[in-house]
């Protein structure tokens, strides 16, 4: 079968570190072009929006979306109406109703929407949700932190509405428990550390409870500098399981079990190849409402202004 033509749209940090390396070595995609206003990658056709790739390409079969979530419905509506598949970066959008109109529009096209969470994809993730899948979870604790001034450093978007705060990369810890924990659950309270001179939380403290009353607790934190943590620890009937670096690490009582590499984005890619292969959708919002009713029940709290 011959590779799927693909284009990335918004060429920034993710579509350069993890994007371009990952469709190279994917033979299901020819990397054809890149759409973004100021950037653009050797070899590669590129154009500098969406609407004129789309005019100008009529070859191009699929398009990746990396540009902030605040312009990823505008991006993926023109990109559906012109028939081609589309990858959404995470988080599929600025809101959850836009997201359903997306899956809506897609599936009336007879194309492939593919809402992405890379963190799912972490080398441990899938072991941890099998082992859990038998157990009887009764506490989780998440812990989220990291320095917004190493990984976010010039990035506006990220504060402003829809650019989530402290819950973009908040938001990959949701993915993984979403997809791990055998039982729904549901939030409780919140408090959103919001600073004076923005709109997105820069702190956040989560408690959920899932059906059987199991205490989740989520605290993301974008102030802490030094060494930094994205761990999560589930205790169960048959002891505690930890998954540790982000979902690369799987610890089962006192011992590490695995620590896989970064294999997220390659994951992500056979994904979406085998989705177009089967002619399906693959648009799961569990996260992205957590994060909404984060939004509609956390109580605000102002902190200190933040500054670069
Ligand atoms: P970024 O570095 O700011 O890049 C996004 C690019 O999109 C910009 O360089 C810009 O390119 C384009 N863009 C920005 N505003 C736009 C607008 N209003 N209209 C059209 N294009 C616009 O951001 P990023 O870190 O790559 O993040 C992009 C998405 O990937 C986010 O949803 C984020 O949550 C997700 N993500 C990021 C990471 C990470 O580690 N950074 C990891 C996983 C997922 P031009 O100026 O050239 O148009």
């Amino acid at each position: 079968m011959s590779p799927t033509s693909i284009a990335i749209v918004g060429f920034g940090k993710i579509a350069r570190d993890q994007h371009v390396p990952a469709l190279r070595d994917n033979a299901a995609f020819s990397l054809d072009a890149v759409a973004s206003r100021n950037a653009s990658l050797e070899g590669v056709a590129h154009f500098r929006d969406i609407q004129t790739l789309l005019d100008e390409r009529p070859d191009i079969q699929a398009v990746s979306l990396c540009a902030p979530p605040q312009v990823r419905y505008r991006q993926a509506c023109a990109a559906i109406a012109a028939g081609k598949h589309v990858m959404l970066e995470k988080p599929p959008g600025a809101t959850l109703s836009e997201v359903e109109d997306l899956r809506a529009q897609a599936e009336r096209a007879g194309v492939t929407l593919f809402a992405t969470w890379h963190s799912r994809y972490a080398a441990a993730v899938a072991q941890a949700r099998d082992r859990l899948r038998e157990r009887h979870v009764t506490a989780v604790d998440v812990q989220w932190k990291e320095d917004v001034r190493r990984w976010h450093p010039g990035q506006e978007w990220i504060w402003e509405a829809g650019g989530l705060g402290v819950f973009d990369p908040g938001i990959n810890a949701l993915s993984i428990i979403t997809a791990i924990l055998p039982e729904a659950f549901f939030l409780t309270q919140g408090e959103l550390e919001v600073p004076a001179n923005r709109q997105g939380p820069i702190a956040a403290t989560l408690a959920f409870s899932d059906r059987r009353g199991a205490a989740i607790r989520a605290e993301f934190d974008w102030r802490q500098t030094g060494p930094q943590t994205w761990d999560i620890h589930v205790e169960t009937d048959a002891g505690p399981l930890a998954l540790t670096q982000g979902g690369s690490c799987l610890r089962i009582g006192d011992e590490i079990v695995l620590e896989g590499d970064d294999v997220e984005y390659p994951g992500l890619y056979a994904r979406f190849a085998e989705l177009i292969a089967r002619g399906e959708s693959d648009v799961d919002v569990a996260p992205l409402r957590h994060v909404a009713d984060a939004f509609l029940l956390g109580k605000r709290v102002e902190v200190e202004a933040f500054h670069e």
